[in-house]
């Protein structure tokens, strides 16, 4: 057994409720108090027996209180984004400032797309690791020359070096359960997620998506599009493990890009859950046969989270979303029928966007009357077709994805239809969508039966109506906040100062 350092991995402190660093797909702060399960960051953890799992957002920790946490560590490895990584930057001077010997690393995306860059943002990272990082700190943590590690780029005698790709890995049941990691490090009753049931935990049974989609980050970044999977015996005995180890938790994500795309192992998965009596959720595409929808169904499925992104065609071709409305339309019919429940998530500002499709949009999200909806903003990451078309088209308004208080901003915009007008359309969609009389007898309903659930969705149905207001107040006279410049800096004095 190789000795390790003993290594850190942090989700850093950033904007106030920032469900960003490694879990989350999109990084912003949510409409309502919501946070991912940092998996990407428990899983190397789980490979080094010698580690610490901190994720600062989701427990409130403020910069001192982290840097303090940090003390004894030979090694931090911080998972950054886009949206977040000026911030993460300034995070890793002061723990640089504080424990000059520790190393520092960064790995996500945004290092995995832009490793030269990332380096050359700060001397206070040593190295970042690319692609599929989970062996990679785990070899850096062993103290191996880091010529002979794949998949990281540092600095030597004042050049950056990269080494060669780290491949992608094949046997995932040769990787360790993030469970024992969740049970050790994280306070799983700080995570939320509005339509999970709560306590809820999430993790990945597989990585990587077949589809194309242009804007989606993570396939075109870090998981690729061949869906690698645990086996579906590996899945079930970890279920187990997890159930026992969680008896609070009510109900478990799978956080795989598409854990439909191999519909006769998810089928073999749910009958195993059936047996241990679990409640489960999963990513799918809006094309699951309804035979499969009704499998699931028996065997504890409760909700499907749906990206169903637009409703006109055209833009589902344009991002290559490769599903038809009315099949949309039809698996929506069938998961209603069956009270399997649906989180839609629709996207607008996509490309061939006009006040028409997002008209369109809306009433497709109404006539559908899923569940619950997430209206999200186009947003281009560095490393996706949707980036590089936008970049080569002129699309780009401006460069930050997230404002000034880590909510979503608009940065594409389109001749004839201007960033405003799509930041706009963001609260007129959530607006139309949940002031009908069906979702308000939802929630009234969901609410009379529970009082847990009373006190939860009074929460975050007064935090929703202030996101609805500050959108609105900020985008008065069509023009989308900015995060300017001395706005980004004052907050990141505001980490820093430990606020
Ligand atoms: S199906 Fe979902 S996970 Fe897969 S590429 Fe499209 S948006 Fe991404």
């Amino acid at each position: 057994m190789p000795t390790f350092m003993r290594t850190l991995f942090l989700n850093p402190p950033s904007y106030a409720g920032f469900d960003g660093g490694a879990g989350a797909r999109y990084q912003a702060t949510r409409e309502i108090r919501s946070f991912w399960y940092p998996t990407w960051l428990a899983q190397p953890a789980a490979l080094n027996p010698n580690s610490k799992l901190i994720d600062a957002p989701a427990d409130g920790l403020s910069l001192a209180q982290v840097l303090q946490m940090a003390r004894g560590f030979d090694l931090c490895i911080l998972h950054t984004s886009t949206p977040s990584f000026d911030n993460d930057v300034r995070v890793a001077e002061r723990l640089r400032q504080e424990y000059p010997k520790m190393l520092i690393g960064f790995a996500g995306a945004h290092v995995a797309v832009l490793p030269e860059e990332s380096l050359s943002a700060s001397k206070a990272i040593d190295f970042v690791a690319r692609e599929e990082f989970d062996y990679t700190l785990r070899e850096v943590a062993e103290g191996r020359p880091w010529a002979e590690i794949d998949g990281i780029s540092y600095r030597l005698n004042g050049s950056i070096v990269h080494n060669r790709d780290r491949a992608l890995i094949e046997n995932m049941d040769a990787l360790p359960s993030v469970v024992d990691v969740y049970k050790r490090d994280l306070t799983i009753d700080a995570y939320y997620i509005g339509y999970l049931k709560h306590p809820y935990v999430s993790l990945y049974t597989g990585r990587g998506c077949p589809a194309r989609c242009t804007f989606c980050l993570w396939p075109q970044t870090v998981g690729g599009h061949v869906y690698r999977t645990r086996s579906p015996q590996s899945v079930v005995s970890e279920m187990a493990k997890a159930k026992a180890g969680f008896p609070q938790v009510k109900e478990f994500f799978f956080d795989d890009d598409t854990f439909t795309a191999d519909l006769p192992r998810a089928a073999e998965i749910a009958r195993g859950l059936g047996k241990l009596g679990i409640t489960w959720s999963c990513n799918a595409r809006a094309n699951v046969p309804y035979e499969y929808l009704e499998l699931f169904k028996e065997n504890g499925l409760r909700l499907l989270l749906v990206g169903y992104e637009s409703g006109n065609q055209q833009i589902l071709n344009n991002i290559k979303k490769g599903i038809r409305l009315d099949i949309a339309r039809e698996f929506t019919r069938n998961c209603r029928k069956l009270g399997i429940v649906i989180h839609g998530t629709f996207i607008l500002g996509l490309p061939g966007e006009t006040r028409e499709t997002m008209e369109q949009t809306i009433r497709f999200a109404c006539d559908l009357d899923v569940d619950t909806i997430q209206v999200s903003l186009a947003a281009a990451y560095p490393g996706t077709e949707l980036y590089r078309q936008a970049s080569h088209s002129g699309w780009f308004k401006k460069d930050e994805l997230v404002r000034n208080d880590g909510t979503q901003a608009a940065t594409i915009e389109y001749p004839g239809l201007t960033a405003g007008e799509i930041n706009d359309a963001v609260a007129r969609m959530y607006a139309r969508f949940y002031f009908r009389p069906a979702p308000i007898s939802r929630i009234v309903w969901a609410m009379a039966k529970d009082s847990r659930e009373r006190k939860r969705r009074l929460r975050e149905g007064s935090e929703f109506l202030s996101y609805l207001w500050n959108r609105k107040k900020g985008a008065s006279n069509g023009r989308t906040p900015s995060t300017t410049a001395a706005a980004g800096v004052r907050r990141e004095e505001e980490v820093l100062a430990g606020r």
